[in-house]
């Protein structure tokens, strides 16, 4: 086998390994999740966010009724201790009760508003819970194929990788260097196929002359695009 051919051999399978990495990524992108399965994740969060509020809310409020409760009734055990007998501090004990009560009423008011919020949220939170199911659901099995595609994809390009090597391993060092050059300034083609008298690289009529020689299986250039030709 002439070197051309070895480089002509070694270019199609780059050609083949670029295509597949090119298509893995696509395949990689496109398992991205969709932005209306985003939307439904946030929905969920929010709803979280919003119990947990909710939640917290109903526990200090139940603890500042508790507290309030505790003040009035150490006030009540000491109106009716006997040991007050002043009408001013008996008024304003009674006064204070009184205002403690009110307190707790306003209290309990919000402890029963969070409750009913946190029926609310909580139904929320279990619908969109449900909607983030469905949705991931939906999605794994309409990604599915994408999956199995990505790991064929991965499989043969192991393969691919490790047969360029072998290659590779057989073309001279200065003919591969000259190889990878000319395939980073000519768009990962650095061998163009020869059809009859046509550079497949750059669609140019080829000499006469450079066909002969191509076809003896030199190292012929192109003249339109300068990468080597190989008779196919
Ligand atoms: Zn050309």
């Amino acid at each position: 086998m002439t070197q051309i051919h070895q480089l002509y051999q070694l270019q199609k399978l780059d050609t083949q390994i670029d295509e597949k990495k090119k298509r893995l990524g696509a395949v990689l992108n496109a398992q991205k999740e969709p932005e209306s399965l985003l939307t439904i994740r946030k929905r969920v969060e929010a709803a979280n966010v919003e119990l947990q509020k909710w939640q917290t809310q109903h526990k200090d409020l139940t603890l500042e009724v508790g507290s309030v409760n505790t003040k009035a009734k150490n006030s009540e055990n000491r109106l009716y201790s006997g040991k007050v007998t002043n009408p001013k501090e008996l008024k304003d004990l009674q006064q204070e009760i009184d205002a403690l009560n009110r307190r707790k009423a306003v209290l309990e008011d919000a402890v029963l508003e969070a409750l009913v919020m946190i029926e609310e949220v909580q139904a929320e939170k279990t619908a969109a819970d449900e909607a983030l199911e469905t949705a991931v659901a939906q999605w794994e099995t309409q990604s599915a194929h994408l999956k199995t595609e990505q790991n064929e994809l991965a499989l043969s390009l192991h393969k691919l990788m490790q047969t360029r090597k072998t290659k590779a391993a057989a073309i001279d060092a200065p003919s591969l260097k000259e190889y990878e050059q000319l395939r980073q300034q000519r768009h990962g083609l650095a061998v163009a196929g020869l059809r009859v008298n046509m550079c497949l690289g750059c669609r140019t009529t080829v000499s006469a002359n450079k066909v002969k020689e191509v076809n003896e299986g030199r190292k012929v250039y192109c003249g339109g695009c300068g990468r080597l030709l190989a008779a196919v």
